[in-house]
């Protein structure tokens, strides 16, 4: 069996999504910004996109930019948003300690200029208090960014409340919604968001293309300088074959949204039931408040890296972290953060299922974890140590 079970890191392009493109890979070719009518039926697709792309978070087309992807989307938004601040004296920053490395490296440089950033704890639970939010805010505040969904743990933040805040206290709220936009409702103006960044390869459209929601009034800061593409806010040739393609894929998600979600926690709380009978095992971020696709389990006595060789061994592609911290020794600082210790968040897995998974599969995958969490705890010292009543068990 080959199960594909990592769609927090990416999801395959929808036929949808390809069959949309294609028409603009081979025959309209042209360059958007030519004035004959060749390059003119390029500039009416990428039109066409961004309003159907608006439309499925209640925005206005003049408020969606395209970019490079959901990293690109982040850095601006951020970026933008203090070089507002700055103008007017206003240099801290409110976000959180799960968001993604695009939003999280993007502050420290912006740290490095002088600006303060508060990093709102999480609980156990893995979600932001608004509490402590109200308490963070000062009169210098000018950027909250807390992001929709958490992509390591599914969390998902209590956006319409924080938006709320911050539209009271007339602060810009930036949301990175790049897992949750296609996977369950968003709409920017029911949840005073003022910036959200998306991608498309996260709701099965292609890689390398993504988009900047920034409301109408905010001025936007360009990372890119050129031409004067997307209303000279981000300059280059834009990438029409792959903006068309998100927009379908975006179109087709936000229309299965609900049936799609409903069956997808289904099989979540399936998985997560199975594997929580593994002793010494813990489901982490909240049960509920969670996206409809992500399990993430830990386990005491693993090593991460192990059972996902051994997974894979079985036909199963999953995640230990995030895609872009595996490959370093350090422990996820979404598991540090909800206050897991070193050796059990090394011991974690991720498993993002597909809107095409099905219950033999998720049995299949709580059949080969358990074996090879089995397996893999008969080789530990660690483990044997604990078993046999030298230390404590943590979970
Ligand atoms: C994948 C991801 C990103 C980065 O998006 P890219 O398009 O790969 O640059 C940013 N934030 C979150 C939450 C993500 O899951």
């Amino acid at each position: 069996m080959k199960i594909y079970a990592d769609n927090a890191a990416t999801t395959k392009i929808s036929r949808t999504a390809v069959e949309a493109m294609l028409p603009y890979i081979e025959e309209f070719y042209g360059n958007p910004s030519s004035l004959y009518s060749f390059g003119q039926k390029a500039k009416e697709a990428l039109e066409t996109a961004r309003a159907s792309i608006a439309e499925c978070i209640g925005a206005q087309p003049r408020e969606i930019i395209f970019t490079s992807g959901g990293s690109e989307a982040d850095n601006q938004a951020i970026l933008s948003a203090a070089a507002i601040g700055k103008k007017s004296g206003k240099m801290h920053i409110i976000s959180d300690q799960i968001e993604h490395h695009a939003v999280l490296h993007t502050l420290k440089k912006l740290e490095k200029e002088g600006f303060s950033v508060t990093y709102l704890p999480v609980g156990t639970d893995g979600i932001v208090k608004v509490e402590d939010l109200r308490a963070a805010i000062h009169e210098d505040t000018c950027l909250v960014t807390v992001m929709y969904a958490n992509n390591e743990i599914g969390t998902i933040q209590p956006i319409n409340e924080i938006g709320k805040i911050c539209r009271e206290k007339k602060i810009i709220f930036h949301t990175d919604a790049v897992q949750a936009v296609g996977h369950i409702p968003v709409n920017v103006v029911d949840e005073s968001i003022d910036m959200l960044s998306a991608s498309a390869h996260k709701f099965h459209g292609p890689k390398g293309v993504g988009f900047l929601y920034a409301r109408k009034g905010i001025r936007l800061t360009n990372l890119i300088e050129g031409g004067a593409q997307e209303r000279g806010r981000r300059a280059g040739t834009e990438n029409v074959p792959g903006i068309v393609a998100m927009a379908a894929a975006f179109v087709e998600s936000v229309g299965h949204i609900e049936e799609n979600a409903k069956r997808a926690a289904a099989l979540r709380d399936r998985l997560i039931a199975g594997l929580s009978e593994i002793p010494h095992s813990a489901l982490n971020g909240d049960a509920v408040k969670r996206l409809p696709s992500n399990v993430n389990f830990c386990f005491e006595g693993i090593e991460g890296e192990s059972l996902l060789l051994l997974l894979d061994d079985k036909g199963i592609c999953a995640s230990s972290g995030s895609a872009c911290t595996s490959g370093s020794l350090d422990p996820s600082h979404v598991l540090l953060a909800i206050g897991r210790v070193h050796d059990v968040a090394h011991g974690s897995l991720r498993l993002t299922l597909g809107d095409d998974a099905t219950e033999e599969e998720v049995d299949y995958i709580i059949r080969s974890v358990k074996e090879v969490v089995e397996y893999l705890r008969g080789f530990s010292p660690v483990w044997r140590d604990l078993c046999a009543g030298k230390g404590n068990f943590i979970l």
